[in-house]
């Protein structure tokens, strides 16, 4: 159903379907184009780290992606054969210690199966936006059917997850130059048994050549190669893999014909800019990664995320419209900052840096054991990214977990576990909306902080105003209100005040209760201070 408030999101592909689960739990009219005729069919991208999972799961999505796929507790190295290091996500203290494999085409049709269940529009298949004008209020978009038929509507917002050849990107304009590395990738999925742990990927690196081993279900394998050179224009061929296979690892390896072949060039590009005005772009279109470490998709699931609560927020009158300047703000940087890691590991992996300080500490020897257990599996995780927030001060900065997924929401996240509540207390700001359908876990962690811990100082305050959450009819809050006491307890008591945005960043850690800033983060500042729609006092924030 057409409305002139609504978001425009065109494309359908994994960064799409999880912007349109975002904004139809947080109640903001959307609509999804895609030009494709249907779902894709395609495995590509295949990897959703630890970071994606909490937040598709902060996005109301609980573990329903990547139910069935492929569990991966480590990484190994192989250097001319032997394994030279290792990257353990079982190291990481979380509940979730593991990387989820599977073809695109599966997360695809668990993002759609999850948007039907939410019952708030479907994709509208074989539709392809061919114009869009930005007006003073709204954006006008030419869509054209696959009949040929063409039709212009009026939106409030529009978000192009259109991919590589975004025309989104064509109106915003930005610089998207970017590194062309000479060389290209063969990529195949293939059913074969090989004698490797199937929650591990080997790596293989050879003076000439890498390839990937990664598993991806059951006696399922991608198996990536790498050449040098332009990308060919012929046919691909399981040769270009099976070739490689006999070479480096055993000449007794046929493949069978792989279930999906392709080719595909290695490249990094990031937009100089992702947003004029009211449209947007994420995901491929706004940047181009090398498949080096999985960060492709990825890192369009974090920027969907970031835009998602915004445009909800200022939907419904709880933010003002320039709180969506922050997306261009945090995310352009952020961006930036995963391509060059990208682009790291890629010169590294391919072997055009040598520098061994480098080496040492992305593919530490076995024996730095500091580096392999602390450093690379929050790194590889997509944890250790930690973005610069547009009203956040200097000070805060240089805190480190500012600007990173909370710990905090993770605890409450993974069952109750209340590991990082056990050496301080903490006043826990938390939008309730995070807590959606984690009710029973948020009760069983408040009675084992109380019970087990003899703290009676977790306080858990909404981030969001009264009236949302008193309105049972404002998808916002669906989440019954929370009965919050007031506790009393001294400033030197309480070791920790932590405020955490609806995306699950964590926007102020504190050590001591200062009431000031609070409010200012919460009333004063550009992201949450709306003059017409919200008075202080309609805010229950409780010292
Ligand atoms: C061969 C290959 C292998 C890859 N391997 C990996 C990997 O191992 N790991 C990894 O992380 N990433 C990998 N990637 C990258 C990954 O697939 C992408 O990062 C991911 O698909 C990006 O998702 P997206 O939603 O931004 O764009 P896409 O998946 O490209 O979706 C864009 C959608 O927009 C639609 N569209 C485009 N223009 C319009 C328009 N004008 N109107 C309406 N609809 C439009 C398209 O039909 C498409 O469905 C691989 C990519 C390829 C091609």
């Amino acid at each position: 159903m057409y409305r002139d408030d609504a978001v425009l999101i065109v494309g359908a592909g994994p960064v799409g379907l999880t912007l349109a689960n975002d904004l139809a739990r947080r109640g903001v009219p959307y609509k999804i184009v895609d030009s494709k005729a249907g779902p894709t069919e395609d495995s590509k991208g295949l990897a959703i780290n630890i970071s994606s999972q909490y937040g598709l799961q902060l996005a109301g999505l609980g573990r329903s992606i990547g139910r069935e796929g492929q569990s991966i507790s480590r990484l190994n190295l192989h250097w001319q054969g032997k394994r030279y290091s290792s990257i353990n996500f079982s190291w990481l203290p979380f509940d979730i210690q593991s990387l989820i494999t599977q073809p695109q085409s599966v997360t695809e049709n668990e993002l759609l199966e999850q948007l039907q269940l939410a019952g708030k529009g479907a994709v509208a298949w074989g539709e392809e936006v061919v114009h869009i004008e930005e007006q003073e209020n709204s954006v006008l978009a030419t869509l054209k059917r696959l009949d040929g038929e063409t039709y212009t509507e009026s939106y409030k917002y529009l978000v192009g997850c259109d991919g590589k050849r975004s025309l989104t990107r064509e109106h915003i304009q930005p610089d998207f130059s970017g590194v062309d590395y000479d060389m290209f990738f063969v990529l195949g999925d293939y059913e074969l048994s090989l004698p490797y742990d199937n929650n591990e990927v080997q790596y293989y690196i050879y003076p000439d050549t890498f390839f990937i081993l990664i598993p991806i279900g059951q006696d399922l394998w991608r198996i990536v190669v790498k050449y040098d050179g332009e990308l060919p224009e012929s046919k691909v061929s399981s040769s270009e893999i099976s070739s490689i296979l006999q070479t480096y690892l055993n000449p007794e390896i046929v493949l069978a014909e792989p279930k999906w072949i392709s080719r595909a060039p290695f490249y990094n590009r990031v937009a100089s800019s992702i947003q004029s005005n009211r449209v947007f772009i994420a995901g491929d279109a706004a940047h181009l990664f090398s498949p080096i470490g999985g960060t492709g998709m990825n890192t369009g699931i974090q920027d969907a995320l970031n835009l998602g609560w915004k445009l909800a927020f200022v939907h419904h009158q709880m933010a003002p419209e320039s709180c969506l300047n922050s997306y261009n703000e945090e995310r352009q940087p952020a961006i930036k900052q995963a391509a060059d890691l990208s682009d790291l590991s890629t010169q590294l992996i391919t072997r055009t840096i040598t520098e061994h300080s480098i080496i040492d500490q992305l593919a530490p020897e076995q024996g730095n054991r500091k580096i392999q257990s602390r450093i690379l599996p929050y790194l590889h995780s997509g944890l250790a990214q930690k973005i610069q927030l547009a009203n956040s001060s200097d000070e805060h900065d240089a805190e480190p977990d500012i600007g990173k997924l909370s710990p905090r929401v993770f605890a409450l996240l993974d069952e109750g576990k209340i590991d990082y509540l056990q050496k301080n207390s903490y006043w826990c700001f938390i939008n309730l909306e995070l807590l959606h359908g984690h009710e029973e876990h948020l009760n069983h962690f408040l009675f084992e902080l109380e019970e087990d811990m003899h703290i009676g100082r977790v306080q858990l305050v909404p981030y969001c105003f009264k009236s949302a959450v008193q309105s049972k009819s404002n998808a916002l809050v669906s989440f019954p209100h929370i009965e919050i006491e007031k506790m009393s307890c001294s400033d030197d008591e309480l070791s920790l005040v932590e405020l955490v945005r609806p995306d699950g960043l964590t926007q102020l850690l504190s050590n001591q209760l200062d009431a000031k800033q609070v409010r200012h983060l919460v009333f004063g500042s550009e992201l949450f201070n709306h003059p017409s729609a919200v008075q202080e006092n309609d805010y229950e924030v409780l010292y």
